[in-house]
């Protein structure tokens, strides 16, 4: 394959979540041909409205990908900057508390169905649904083919997998790279913030995120707020007059970590059997936990398996790379998954446009991308996984600090069973 400048070139990227989204936002922008390619038939059929902490990575690649209306637009949706983030034990009392900056650039949390919405906007002609990849090769002179489960396939000059923790290309492109799976797992629900009129959380938690460490080993409670800035109706009609907005209701997102071994197979994708497990599982936390598991969206209950992401051996393809889960899976300790996948997209994209204006050959973008990313993004696979072993492991003495020592410093948090306010 010959080098070649970036002129008249192509990008085919498979996976329309937050990384392929936002390259492909980027790439837009420069005018160069993107399209993508979604295995789901369409946008939203999969409940994905859990809300994501996006800090100032995301914040910066959202930034330098989406036009200004748009990130503005994201910033609105967002929730209010700031806000602590406290470590109790199982009956929420605090073992300690980090406080977050409240600079518009620091640290905000999204809807992901929210953002995602965003990230479509202006891509409708170019993201196609139920174009499930499946592998990639070589094609005749400067291309790539991308081939799909249908038996379909398309021809691009570049092709970037953005398919998330499964991947269908990592193999090929970037071989060894195959996640781990770490024996964890995480089940997720959301619960209207505001029951009969009244928020169900108290009001020393308005603007906390919570992790309740359990009494025994692989146990932890995490739970955080989405309130919308402004609600997604009015930010839309008053930015994306043309776009329908998605619905806006405020929500706690929470999860409860487990053993993979206690969810049996048969209850993974039932969501009532799912909440009835995590309720189980939580007994012996505080009756507010009890409250946000039993009064969840009926159909939004998820389980996520934690897998962690191993750095390639090589990558064997000069057209084609991979950004986001697919090849950086990492535990959900930490916030940085989407962060680091986002970011992804801004460094491959600003290279890819960088060659574009440059009249610099596409392989040298792809290679120095390739260079840059495994350092931060596997320093933030290996921050999250040992934060997962620090705070689900068998270390009696740290579980002894964290859920004994420390909140019998504290005055209690959240009294009980006086969990609902006026
Ligand atoms: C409950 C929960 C809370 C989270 N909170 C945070 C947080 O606070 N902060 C944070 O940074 N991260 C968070 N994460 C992680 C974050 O959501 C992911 O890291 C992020 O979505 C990764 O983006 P991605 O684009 O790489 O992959 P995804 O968002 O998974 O997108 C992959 C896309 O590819 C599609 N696809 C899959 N296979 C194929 C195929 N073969 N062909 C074509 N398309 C395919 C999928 O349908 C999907 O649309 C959270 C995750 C969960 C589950």
């Amino acid at each position: 394959m010959t080098s070649s400048n970036t002129q008249g070139v192509t990008v085919a990227i498979a996976g329309a979540g937050l990384a392929g989204l936002c390259l492909a936002q980027r790439l837009v922008r420069a005018g160069i041909d993107v399209h993508v390619y979604e295995g789901d038939s369409g946008p939203f059929v999969r409940r994905q409205g859990y809300r994501i902490t996006v800090d100032a990575d995301g914040l910066g690649a959202l930034r330098a990908s989406l036009p200004d209306q748009l990130y503005e637009l994201a910033l609105a949706v967002g929730g209010e900057p700031g806000g602590s983030f406290r470590f109790t034990n199982s009956r929420l009392r605090d073992a300690f508390t980090l406080t977050f900056k409240a600079a518009e650039d620091g640290e905000r949390q999204m809807d992901r169905q929210t953002l995602r919405s965003i990230l479509l906007m202006g891509l409708d002609e170019r993201v196609h649904y139920g174009r499930a990849a499946v592998g990639v090769e070589r094609g005749d002179a400067d291309q790539m083919v991308l081939r799909f489960a249908d038996g379909s396939s398309v021809s691009a000059s570049i092709v970037v997998a953005a398919d998330g923790i499964g991947s269908a290309l990592r193999r090929q492109i970037a071989p060894g790279a195959n996640p781990v799976d770490s024996g964890m797992a995480g089940i997720y629900g959301r619960t209207p913030l505001l029951q009969a009129g009244r928020s169900v959380l108290p009001e020393v938690l308005d603007n906390s995120g919570v992790l309740a460490l359990g009494d025994e080993p692989g146990r932890a409670f995490f739970f955080t707020t989405m309130r919308f800035r402004q609600a997604p109706q009015q930010a839309f009609a008053r930015l994306a007059p043309s776009r329908p907005a998605p619905a806006g209701d405020d929500y706690v997102m929470w999860g409860l970590v487990l053993r993979q071994q206690e969810a049996p197979l048969g209850v993974r994708t039932d969501p009532q059997r799912l909440r009835e497990l995590a309720a189980r599982l939580a007994s012996g936390y505080h009756p507010l936990v009890h409250r946000l598991i039993e009064s969840a969206d009926d159909d939004t209950t998820i389980l996520s398996t934690f897998a962690i992401g191993q750095r390639p051996d090589a990558w064997p393809l000069p057209r084609a790379t991979v950004v986001g889960d697919a090849i950086h899976a990492m535990p959900p300790f930490g916030a940085h998954g989407g962060n680091t996948a986002l970011r992804d997209a801004a460094l491959l994209g600003g290279k890819l446009v960088d060659a574009h204006l440059h009249g610099r050959s596409v392989e040298s973008a792809i290679a120095a991308y390739q260079t840059e990313m495994p350092s931060y993004a596997f320093k933030a696979v290996d921050t999250a996984a040992a934060m997962m072993r620090r705070l689900t492991g068998s270390g009696r003495v740290q579980r002894m600090v964290m859920t004994r020592l420390l909140p019998s410093l504290h005055r209690v948090t959240v009294p009980e069973p006086s969990i609902i306010r006026a």
